[in-house]
């Protein structure tokens, strides 16, 4: 995770950025009380007709099935324009009990998309089992493909596009992890080696 307020990349534990200095357990005191997740999508702005919800729930399972390690969820709320919405995504993402104790560190597989509906902002949050994996970049290109869409207050197409895309980088990500361990693909020969 990185920092909200400086960008600094942290450390689970530290209570503070060592960088800048800012307080995590100080930002809870911007957004009041924490919000309790409905599993993989909570319309807290109840924005979505039943339509775009479920279009959203068969992405979601789309996602789910090719990825059965990792976990996503969709969050659409409405964000104080006072904060920028990564500070409001990592409160949310680190307080809201969305992974268990046993989930932390390297095993947080989680993907967080947060949509402010008021203000048309979208952030993703990766947990720090995906955070080797994908730069900043990547997330952007995901948001970008539903910048459209939320820009015309279509929220269910948003959150249908960012979902579709964050797939295909995975999907380009996980092809390439073979090589970034120094790895070649196994190929026939190599099995018949053995
Ligand atoms: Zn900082």
């Amino acid at each position: 995770m990185k920092c909200p307020s400086c960008q600094a990349t942290l450390t689970e534990s530290a209570a503070s950025c060592p960088s800048c200095g800012f307080a995590y357990e100080r930002i809870g005191e911007a957004f009041g009380r924490m919000p309790t997740l409905k599993g993989e999508l909570s319309d807290m702005v109840g924005i979505l007709s039943p339509r775009q919800a479920g279009k959203i729930r068969t992405e979601i399972k789309r996602f789910a099935r090719e990825f059965p390690q990792l976990q996503f969820h969709a969050f659409l709320t409405s964000v104080s324009s006072d904060h920028p919405i990564s500070t409001y995504a990592f409160w949310l993402f680190n307080g809201s009990g969305m992974c268990s104790h046993l989930q932390k560190g390297g095993l947080n597989f989680h993907t967080l998309l947060v949509i402010d509906v008021e203000h048309g902002r979208s952030n993703l949050s990766v947990g720090y089992g995906i955070e080797p994996f994908v730069a900043d970049d990547d997330l952007r290109r995901a948001l970008e493909a539903g910048q459209e869409a939320l820009q015309a207050k279509d929220y269910g197409q948003a959150v249908v596009a960012i979902i579709e895309m964050i797939r295909e980088v995975y999907h380009e990500k996980s092809a390439r992890i073979p090589q970034t361990f120094g790895m070649r693909p196994k190929t026939r020969d190599d099995s018949a080696a053995f």
